[in-house]
C-alpha cells in the first residue's frame, strides 16, 4: 500500500538523523543536581502496587489456535482493543513490540485517551524508582530489575548504560501533550499561510481534543501536510503522539551509550530490545530472551549495524 510503504521508507531515511527519541528540547529538570558523567546507578525504593495484570496469558488459547500462536496478534493481551482504523493499525505496527511483552503490565489499547486513563494504567503495576546517573526515574520493577543486572554486566566490562535525560524512564501524558503542542501549533500556521489549509480548519483541529488531533494530523500528513520541526516530514520522529509513548508503559529506557554495540548487546541479554526503528536511543522491555522474540511474533530489521525487533504484520 502506498502509505505503508512510503512511511516505511521515510523511518528508515530518517533513523540516522533522528535521535532524539522524543525527548524534549526543553527538558525539564531533574530533582537532584544534574550530573551526565555516568555516575553509577542508586537502586532504591521499590514500590509495590498490585500485580495482577502481569503475566497475562495472550489471547488464542483453544487446542486448535495453539498451532497459530506464533503470529502477532495471537500474542496480544486477550483483551487488547485491536484498532479498527489506519491510524490505529499503523501505530501498532510502528510502536507496537511493547504489547507483547512477558511478565509485565501492558496496555490493552493502542492509544491512551487521556491523562486519567493513563494515570489508572500506570497505578495497576509494580514499579521500581532508582537513582541513575543523577536522574530519579522509575520502571516497572522487572524492567528495572533487568536494567540493574545489564549496568552490573556493563560494569564488569568496563562499560556504561546511563540514561540520556530526566524523562528517559516514566513520563506522564500530559508531559507528552505540551511537547506535542508545541509541533502542531506553529505547523498551522504554516500550512494557513501556504494555502494548504484554511483558518477555520486550522482553528477547528486545535478545537478538538488532543486524542482526536492525533488521528487528524497523522491524516493530513498522508497528503504531505506535514507536523515535524522542519515541516518536512512526520511529527513521529520530532514527539510522540501522546498516548503511544512506550514511556507511559513504564517499559521504555532512553540510553546515553546508545551507540555502543557492546552496550546494546548487553541490554539484549537482559530482556532489553530495540522497537522503534526511528528512534536509536529508545530500548523497550519485552521480558525474553532475544532467540524467544519471533515466537511472540516479532521480526529482526537490521539498519545500520542495528537490530530492531518489530511487529511482524
Ligand atoms: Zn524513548
Amino acid at each position: 500500500m502506498r502509505i505503508g510503504v512510503f512511511f516505511r521508507l521515510s523511518l528508515l531515511a530518517s533513523a540516522a538523523a533522528t535521535a532524539a527519541c522524543w525527548t524534549s528540547p526543553t527538558a525539564r529538570s531533574p530533582e537532584g543536581p544534574i550530573n551526565r558523567d555516568n555516575r553509577p546507578m542508586n537502586f532504591s525504593n521499590t514500590n509495590t502496587a498490585n500485580a495482577a495484570n502481569a503475566n497475562r496469558t495472550p489471547s488464542a488459547n483453544s487446542n486448535t489456535e495453539m498451532s497459530e500462536k506464533k503470529g502477532f496478534a495471537a500474542n496480544l493481551p486477550a483483551d487488547f482493543e485491536q484498532p479498527t482504523d489506519d491510524v490505529g493499525r499503523k501505530l501498532l505496527r510502528e510502536y507496537g513490540s511493547v504489547f507483547v511483552a512477558r511478565g509485565v503490565n501492558v496496555p490493552l489499547k493502542v492509544v491512551f485517551r487521556d491523562e486519567p486513563e493513563v494515570a489508572a494504567f500506570q497505578g495497576t503495576m509494580r514499579t521500581s524508582a532508582a537513582s541513575i546517573g543523577g536522574f530519579q526515574l522509575t520502571l516497572q520493577a522487572a524492567a528495572m530489575d533487568a536494567l540493574r543486572t545489564a549496568t552490573e554486566q556493563a560494569k564488569a566490562k568496563g562499560l556504561v548504560i546511563s540514561p540520556r535525560g530526566a524523562d528517559s524512564a516514566k513520563r506522564t501524558y500530559n508531559e507528552t501533550v505540551a511537547l506535542w503542542k508545541s509541533r502542531v501549533d506553529p505547523a498551522l500556521v504554516h500550512w494557513v499561510k501556504q494555502g494548504r489549509m484554511t483558518t477555520a480548519d486550522a482553528e477547528r483541529l486545535k478545537g478538538l481534543s488532543t486524542f482526536e488531533q492525533v488521528k487528524e494530523v497523522l491524516r493530513l500528513e498522508e497528503q504531505g501536510i506535514y507536523f515535524a520541526k522542519d515541516l518536512s516530514k512526520s511529527i513521529i520522529y520530532s514527539v510522540a503522539p501522546p498516548g503511544t509513548s512506550q514511556h507511559l508503559s513504564l517499559l521504555a529506557f532512553d540510553v546515553k551509550e546508545f551507540d555502543n554495540a557492546q552496550v546494546r548487546s548487553v541490554l539484549n541479554e537482559n530482556g532489553w530490545f530495540q522497537t522503534v526503528a526511528s528512534d536509536l536511543p529508545h530500548f523497550t522491555y519485552l521480558g525474553v530472551k532475544e532467540v524467544e522474540l519471533p515466537s511472540l511474533g516479532l521480526k529482526k530489521i537490521t539498519d545500520s549495524g542495528r537490530t530492531f525487533w518489530v511487529p511482524d504484520v
